[in-house]
Protein backbone atom coordinates (compact mmCIF):
# COMPACT_ATOMS: atom_id res chain seq x y z
CA UNK A 1 0.00 0.00 0.00
CA UNK A 2 0.87 3.73 -0.10
CA UNK A 3 0.86 4.71 3.47
CA UNK A 4 3.39 6.30 4.37
CA UNK A 5 5.48 6.25 7.67
CA UNK A 6 7.02 9.33 9.78
CA UNK A 7 10.11 8.03 11.52
CA UNK A 8 12.50 10.37 13.71
CA UNK A 9 15.91 10.81 12.54
CA UNK A 10 18.67 8.85 14.48
CA UNK A 11 15.67 6.48 15.04
CA UNK A 12 16.51 2.55 14.46
CA UNK A 13 14.49 0.66 11.77
CA UNK A 14 12.02 -1.45 13.07
CA UNK A 15 9.04 -3.81 11.93
CA UNK A 16 5.77 -1.73 10.69
CA UNK A 17 2.42 -3.53 10.61
CA UNK A 18 0.02 -1.51 8.42
CA UNK A 19 -3.54 -1.07 9.33
CA UNK A 20 -4.44 -2.47 5.92
CA UNK A 21 -3.12 -5.95 6.88
CA UNK A 22 -0.02 -5.96 4.07
CA UNK A 23 2.84 -7.74 5.08
CA UNK A 24 4.78 -5.30 7.69
CA UNK A 25 7.91 -4.19 6.42
CA UNK A 26 11.22 -2.67 7.82
CA UNK A 27 10.69 0.93 8.32
CA UNK A 28 14.59 0.86 6.85
CA UNK A 29 14.82 0.18 3.56
CA UNK A 30 10.99 -0.14 3.34
CA UNK A 31 11.32 -4.35 2.15
CA UNK A 32 8.54 -6.15 3.20
CA UNK A 33 8.30 -8.80 4.53
CA UNK A 34 10.41 -7.48 7.48
CA UNK A 35 14.00 -8.83 7.95
CA UNK A 36 14.53 -9.32 11.23
CA UNK A 37 17.93 -10.26 11.06
CA UNK A 38 21.02 -8.67 8.65
CA UNK A 39 21.43 -4.81 7.63
CA UNK A 40 19.42 -3.19 5.06
CA UNK A 41 21.99 -2.92 2.84
CA UNK A 42 22.75 -6.57 2.75
CA UNK A 43 19.10 -7.56 2.00
CA UNK A 44 18.88 -7.71 -2.06
CA UNK A 45 22.47 -9.39 -1.64
CA UNK A 46 21.14 -12.18 0.70
CA UNK A 47 17.89 -12.83 -1.06
CA UNK A 48 20.07 -13.18 -4.43
CA UNK A 49 22.63 -15.64 -2.98
CA UNK A 50 19.25 -17.80 -1.30
CA UNK A 51 17.83 -17.81 -5.31
CA UNK A 52 21.24 -18.91 -6.24
CA UNK A 53 21.59 -21.25 -3.84
CA UNK A 54 18.25 -22.58 -4.77
CA UNK A 55 18.53 -22.85 -8.50
CA UNK A 56 21.66 -24.38 -8.28
CA UNK A 57 23.85 -23.85 -5.20
CA UNK A 58 22.50 -26.39 -3.35
CA UNK A 59 22.28 -29.00 -5.99
CA UNK A 60 26.24 -28.44 -6.67
CA UNK A 61 26.66 -28.42 -2.91
CA UNK A 62 25.58 -32.34 -2.77
CA UNK A 63 27.59 -33.25 -6.04
CA UNK A 64 30.76 -31.98 -4.08
CA UNK A 65 29.83 -34.16 -0.86
CA UNK A 66 29.17 -37.00 -3.11
CA UNK A 67 32.34 -36.89 -5.24
CA UNK A 68 34.13 -35.80 -1.89
CA UNK A 69 33.25 -39.23 -0.25
CA UNK A 70 33.73 -41.55 -3.24
CA UNK A 71 37.10 -40.02 -3.21
CA UNK A 72 37.49 -40.82 0.47
CA UNK A 73 36.21 -44.02 -0.36
CA UNK A 74 38.76 -44.59 -3.13
CA UNK A 75 41.50 -43.71 -1.08
CA UNK A 76 41.13 -45.35 1.71
CA UNK A 77 41.62 -48.30 -0.79
CA UNK A 78 44.81 -47.45 -2.36
CA UNK A 79 46.20 -47.19 1.12
CA UNK A 80 44.94 -50.59 1.80
CA UNK A 81 46.71 -51.64 -1.05
CA UNK A 82 49.63 -49.99 -0.72
CA UNK A 83 49.54 -51.68 2.82
CA UNK A 84 49.30 -54.82 1.61
CA UNK A 85 51.81 -54.42 -1.19
CA UNK A 86 54.12 -53.06 1.33
CA UNK A 87 53.65 -56.01 3.89
CA UNK A 88 54.63 -58.41 1.18
CA UNK A 89 57.69 -56.53 -0.03
CA UNK A 90 58.67 -56.65 3.65
CA UNK A 91 57.87 -60.48 4.00
CA UNK A 92 60.17 -60.66 1.25
CA UNK A 93 62.93 -58.78 2.19
CA UNK A 94 62.69 -60.08 5.66
CA UNK A 95 63.12 -63.53 4.23
CA UNK A 96 66.17 -62.55 1.34
CA UNK A 97 67.70 -60.87 4.20
CA UNK A 98 67.81 -64.10 6.78
CA UNK A 99 68.55 -66.52 3.13
CA UNK A 100 70.46 -64.44 0.18
CA UNK A 101 73.75 -63.06 0.02
CA UNK A 102 75.07 -60.37 -2.30
CA UNK A 103 77.06 -60.81 -5.51
CA UNK A 104 80.33 -58.68 -4.90
CA UNK A 105 80.03 -57.58 -8.16
CA UNK A 106 76.25 -56.76 -9.26
CA UNK A 107 74.60 -56.60 -6.18
CA UNK A 108 72.07 -58.88 -6.60
CA UNK A 109 70.26 -61.20 -4.07
CA UNK A 110 71.51 -64.52 -4.10
CA UNK A 111 70.65 -67.37 -2.64
CA UNK A 112 72.49 -70.57 -2.21
CA UNK A 113 70.48 -73.69 -3.06
CA UNK A 114 72.00 -76.95 -1.90
CA UNK A 115 75.44 -77.85 -0.10
CA UNK A 116 78.54 -76.01 -2.13
CA UNK A 117 79.77 -72.78 -1.50
CA UNK A 118 81.04 -71.85 -4.98
CA UNK A 119 78.32 -69.80 -6.33
CA UNK A 120 77.22 -68.30 -10.10
CA UNK A 121 75.37 -65.35 -9.74
CA UNK A 122 72.18 -65.81 -11.26
CA UNK A 123 72.53 -69.35 -11.42
CA UNK A 124 71.40 -72.29 -9.74
CA UNK A 125 74.13 -75.15 -8.38
CA UNK A 126 73.71 -77.06 -11.85
CA UNK A 127 74.11 -73.85 -14.32
CA UNK A 128 70.00 -73.85 -15.09
CA UNK A 129 69.21 -69.89 -14.84
CA UNK A 130 66.43 -68.70 -11.63
CA UNK A 131 66.89 -65.01 -11.72
CA UNK A 132 68.73 -62.43 -12.82
CA UNK A 133 72.10 -61.85 -12.41
CA UNK A 134 75.74 -60.86 -13.90
CA UNK A 135 76.82 -64.99 -13.68
CA UNK A 136 80.05 -63.81 -11.47
CA UNK A 137 81.59 -66.72 -9.93
CA UNK A 138 82.35 -66.17 -5.79
CA UNK A 139 82.22 -67.95 -2.69
CA UNK A 140 79.30 -68.09 -0.40
CA UNK A 141 81.68 -67.58 2.67
CA UNK A 142 82.99 -64.39 1.22
CA UNK A 143 79.71 -62.67 0.21
CA UNK A 144 78.23 -59.96 2.91
CA UNK A 145 74.32 -61.17 3.44
CA UNK A 146 71.65 -59.10 2.31
CA UNK A 147 70.47 -56.18 4.08
CA UNK A 148 66.89 -56.00 4.32
CA UNK A 149 65.55 -52.58 2.15
CA UNK A 150 62.21 -51.83 3.06
CA UNK A 151 61.14 -47.90 3.73
CA UNK A 152 58.57 -46.80 6.12
CA UNK A 153 54.85 -48.03 5.52
CA UNK A 154 53.28 -45.86 3.41
CA UNK A 155 50.69 -43.06 5.63
CA UNK A 156 47.99 -41.15 5.45
CA UNK A 157 48.85 -37.56 4.49
CA UNK A 158 47.70 -34.31 3.19
CA UNK A 159 49.24 -35.21 0.05
CA UNK A 160 47.20 -39.01 0.00
CA UNK A 161 44.29 -37.55 1.41
CA UNK A 162 43.34 -34.72 -1.49
CA UNK A 163 39.87 -35.14 -0.89
CA UNK A 164 39.55 -34.47 2.71
CA UNK A 165 41.97 -32.09 2.40
CA UNK A 166 40.47 -30.43 -0.59
CA UNK A 167 38.12 -27.37 1.08
CA UNK A 168 34.88 -27.53 -0.31
CA UNK A 169 34.18 -25.25 -3.54
CA UNK A 170 31.16 -23.81 -1.55
CA UNK A 171 31.99 -22.47 1.85
CA UNK A 172 30.60 -23.54 5.03
CA UNK A 173 31.57 -27.18 4.12
CA UNK A 174 32.52 -29.13 6.85
CA UNK A 175 32.31 -26.21 9.11
CA UNK A 176 30.87 -27.39 12.74
CA UNK A 177 28.75 -24.68 14.11
CA UNK A 178 29.18 -25.42 17.76
CA UNK A 179 25.89 -25.18 20.03
CA UNK A 180 23.93 -24.60 16.53
CA UNK A 181 20.93 -26.68 16.22
CA UNK A 182 18.59 -26.95 13.48
CA UNK A 183 15.33 -24.94 13.95
CA UNK A 184 13.56 -27.38 12.00
CA UNK A 185 14.63 -30.48 12.65
CA UNK A 186 16.64 -30.36 15.96
CA UNK A 187 19.64 -31.90 13.70
CA UNK A 188 19.52 -34.73 16.66
CA UNK A 189 20.41 -33.00 19.49
CA UNK A 190 24.11 -32.16 17.24
CA UNK A 191 25.44 -28.94 16.17
CA UNK A 192 24.86 -28.40 12.76
CA UNK A 193 27.50 -29.51 10.23
CA UNK A 194 28.48 -27.40 6.93
CA UNK A 195 26.17 -24.81 5.49
CA UNK A 196 23.77 -23.07 7.95
CA UNK A 197 20.90 -20.74 7.03
CA UNK A 198 19.09 -18.57 8.61
CA UNK A 199 15.89 -16.20 7.67
CA UNK A 200 16.42 -12.77 7.97
CA UNK A 201 12.75 -12.59 8.10
CA UNK A 202 12.27 -14.77 11.05
CA UNK A 203 12.80 -13.49 14.55
ZN1 LIG B 1 -1.42 -0.29 4.28
ZN1 LIG C 1 15.50 -2.87 6.11
ZN1 LIG D 1 76.16 -60.70 -9.87
ZN1 LIG E 1 17.40 -29.57 10.10
ZN1 LIG F 1 11.57 -17.04 7.83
Amino acid sequence: CSAAVVIGAGEARRRWACACGAPPACTGCGASPYHYHAQCRDVQTLRARWLAWLQGGREAYRNLERRAAREATAQQKALREALARHAELEGDEDWKAANCRVCPRCRSAVEKVGGCNTIVCGQNAHGGNRQPGCGHRFNWQDARPYVARVGRAPRLTAHTQPALARQGAVSGRGVRHLFAQCALCGSGGKCILGPRFRCIHCQ
